[in-house]
């Protein structure tokens, strides 16, 4: 491990700068704040830490910030962090550091073999690269943090620290620092408001079309056992991204409206619903064994209806209505 936090210290530099790239629910934020209080207590140092994220808790992006430096000095700097000395990057499992060595470590995969969660596993390895010579700081903030939280999962979560530690490794060496030329560096973003293409749209992850959230699970998705479901919607309640799919129908003889499944390309893997299901119909399973996804159904509301569209118009589908005050208005049969 090269660059750690006291050489980059000793050289001058006036801080050691970490930032945590992750997305909500894996932990960053619990994550950075441990690190923070880890670098005064048991590192001599001067540290701040903060977190950025939106209102939503999970699966939407989280950046965490925390600079070190010596203990003399006092931190007057609290702006974000655009050039770190380490960068980690939560959902990927890789970390970069001053140098431009890229490490990894598998942390969903020890995070389910130790029932701990990915951000001890992280913050273990984050302590290896930065060059803190044993896990004993992680092991005590661990214990000041999460002890207190969640006594019963703390020896799970030392576990899981510890292999984070032992099992980062380095994947891509660089000899040198690759300095930035800042004539390369795009002046303008490639495409405005006032220079996008008209139309189209950005298939990828979690932009406002698609909504895919899968990448923001964590190895678990719950499964729907139809046979047990009593149709209480409180799933739908309880999900924050309408996977839930509820058609009219029947269920012992009442009319009523049925959970058809799950749109699981919405699915984050919060398992709210798991946790809120009165029988049992939702549990918690391990997303690799599925190989299909039982009752995976895609979204009632972004399918298009050719017979709707036929039969209300071409705009039926967003102004039913005023296709119908039109009708009225020609003198149609509504
Ligand atoms: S785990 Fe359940 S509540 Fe959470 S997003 Fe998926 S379906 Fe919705
Ligand atoms: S909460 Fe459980 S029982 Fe109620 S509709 Fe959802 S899956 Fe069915």
């Amino acid at each position: 491990m090269q660059a750690g936090y006291r050489e980059i210290l000793d050289s001058g530099k006036e801080y050691y700068e970490i930032r945590l790239d992750s997305i909500g629910g894996l932990g960053a934020n619990l994550c950075g704040k441990m690190l923070g209080e880890l670098g005064l207590k048991y590192l001599d140092v001067n540290s701040s830490s903060f977190s950025s994220y939106g209102s939503e808790k999970t699966g939407t992006p989280v950046k965490g910030f925390i600079r070190y430096c010596k203990k003399e000095k006092e931190i007057r700097l609290h702006a974000p962090i655009t050039e770190p000395d380490l960068l980690v990057s939560f959902h990927e499992e890789f970390l970069v550091d001053a140098n431009g060595n890229k490490y990894n470590v598998e942390a969903q995969k020890i995070a389910m073999e130790t029932h701990s969660r990915i951000n001890v596993v992280m913050l273990g390895a984050i302590l290896k690269v930065m060059g803190v010579d044993s896990i004993l700081p992680g092991e005590e903030i661990c214990k000041e943090t999460l002890g207190k939280k969640y006594p019963a999962s703390l020896e799970n979560n030392l576990q899981g620290m510890r292999r984070g530690y032992e099992e980062v490794k380095l994947i891509d060496r660089k000899t040198e620092k690759v300095e930035c030329d800042k004539n390369n560096q795009s002046q303008d973003p490639k495409w405005g408001y006032l220079t996008a293409p008209l139309g189209g749209i950005n298939p990828n992850y979690g932009n406002s079309i698609s909504t895919n959230l899968s990448h923001s699970r964590q190895g678990y998705v719950p499964l729907f056992i139809k046979e047990k479901c009593i149709n209480c919607g409180l799933c739908f309640s309880a999900c924050p991204d309408m996977v839930f799919q509820f058609v009219k129908g029947e269920y012992k003889g009442r009319s009523m409206m049925i959970n058809t499944g799950l749109d699981y390309d919405h699915c984050k893997g919060c398992l709210r619903c798991v946790d809120v299901c009165p029988v049992n119909a939702l549990v918690r399973g391990v997303e690799a064994e599925q190989e299909n996804l039982n009752y995976n159904m895609p979204n009632q509301e972004l399918l298009r209806k050719p017979i709707y569209y036929e039969t209300a118009g071409a705009d039926g589908y967003i102004t039913s209505e005023s296709f119908l005050t039109e009708k009225r208005m020609e003198g149609g049969e509504v």
